[in-house]
């Protein structure tokens, strides 16, 4: 793992503390590199087990590949994992009941949600700094992805140049803020 390795060295030169949402799979099979991440003093979080996105899932498909992962990052981090990352930013309106599994679970904030319109990904409307969620099960924060905000336009800025792409030709073509 080369490129963790160069990664943990460059954020040690710039003193730089990062949230790395590992998958349970890369965990399971690389104990080691999650063990030196957090000896390196940065956060671990989770990305699901294997890569797949939330709408794949059904819910109880979810919170046994969410639970297996936090397990598997915890035992070799040797820390609690209180975040949450979904893949390919698949939290949205259609897969919104996965937040009061992550309650649930023990997670305390989700950091899933690109607030803008995205034709994979996105909620154009919700908040772009942080806010509480509330479920049956209780609530975590949620941090959502960074964006520009131009009033009606607002356009990715934390990774995903299809995501920017699509933003661009969305707000081209569609008026609705
Ligand atoms: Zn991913």
């Amino acid at each position: 793992m080369r490129n963790t390795e160069a990664l943990l060295a460059l954020f040690a030169e710039h003193r730089v503390q990062a949230t790395w949402f590992v998958l349970g799979e890369v965990a399971e099979a690389f104990p080691g590199v999650v063990r030196a991440i957090a000896a390196a003093g940065h956060e671990l979080g989770v990305h699901g087990f294997h890569h797949h996105r939330l709408f794949q899932l059904t819910p109880a498909a979810f919170r046994a590949s969410i639970q297996r992962a936090k397990a598997v990052v915890e035992q070799a981090a040797g820390q609690r994992v209180l975040g949450h990352r979904a893949v390919a930013f698949s939290l949205s309106a259609s897969t919104w009941w996965a937040v009061e599994i992550l309650v649930d679970l023990g997670f305390e904030y989700d950091s899933s949600v690109f607030p803008f319109r995205g034709t994979q990904y996105g909620l154009p409307r919700a908040p772009l700094t942080p806010y509480r969620v509330d479920t049956a099960q209780g609530s975590l924060t949620e941090v959502p992805l960074p964006v520009l905000d131009f009033g009606p336009l607002r356009l990715p800025c934390g990774g995903g140049v299809s995501a920017t792409l699509s933003a661009v030709v969305h707000a081209m073509g569609d008026p609705e803020p």
